[in-house]
């Protein structure tokens, strides 16, 4: 079975598979008229880039909703602005899966497909939905820099690529740092994630996120 399928069909997670299914059963007032998408999310973008972008797990009413990453809601209205700012994006908006948004050189995934309750998958479920992104990562044969929205995405970045490297890499999350992880692998830059509660709180300016990508940019010079 192709990925895509793989992901989207899975069940793994029966806590998560009943959730998701519920938010896209009973929905949001300001999206009543949409058919939600209520599945796992693939990754979006292209494998044979050289930037992985990954995030934690969609969204209840963005990505859950539209079926794409980061798409329909107020971390993806943060993240593609950026994206678009720094060329990586063809377009500044995220709304829905047939919008026209083409990524440049990039591939956007999530340690955890499926929307989880108050936005905590638990690690046993990041741990079922891991393999996804491991099949990814192999798959990107171009792969130069790795960025990681948020201190879980980091982390379960860093045992992917301990495993990959048959070493422990372990390092404390702060926002803009920015590591060559050993041998053939990546670099990883981590960052604050683009959710609301960081961005509106000021815990993730602008400014510090267009330094996220400009960072990647150099790096791929
Ligand atoms: S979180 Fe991942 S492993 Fe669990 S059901 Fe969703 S797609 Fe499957």
């Amino acid at each position: 079975m192709e990925l895509y399928d793989e992901i989207i069909s899975c069940r793994k997670c029966e806590r998560l598979v009943a959730w998701r299914e519920e938010v896209a059963f009973t929905k949001k007032k300001a999206f009543m008229d949409w058919k939600y998408w209520g599945k796992p999310v693939p990754g979006f973008g292209d494998l044979n880039g050289q930037v992985l972008v990954v995030g934690l797990a969609p969204g209840a009413h963005g990505s859950n909703r539209t079926g794409r990453m980061f798409t329909g809601d107020s971390s993806g209205n943060f993240l593609y602005p950026a994206l678009f700012r720094s060329g990586f994006a063809s377009q500044p908006d995220s709304k829905f899966l047939e919008d026209g948004l083409i990524l440049r050189n990039m591939y956007i995934t999530a340690v955890c497909r499926c929307v989880p309750p108050q936005n905590k998958p638990s690690p046993v479920e990041i741990m079922n939905c891991l393999p996804f992104i491991k099949t990814e990562i192999f798959q990107m044969k171009n792969l130069k820099v790795v960025v990681a929205l948020g201190a879980i995405a980091q982390n379960y970045i860093l045992r992917i690529f301990s495993e990959i490297s048959q070493g422990k890499i372990v390092f404390p999350f702060s926002h803009g740092r920015t590591d060559k992880l050993p041998g053939d692998l990546p670099f990883l830059i981590s960052s604050y994630h683009p959710s609301r509660q960081n961005t509106q709180t000021g815990k993730l300016t602008k400014e510090m996120f267009n330094q996220v990508w400009a960072k990647a940019n150099l790096l791929l010079r």
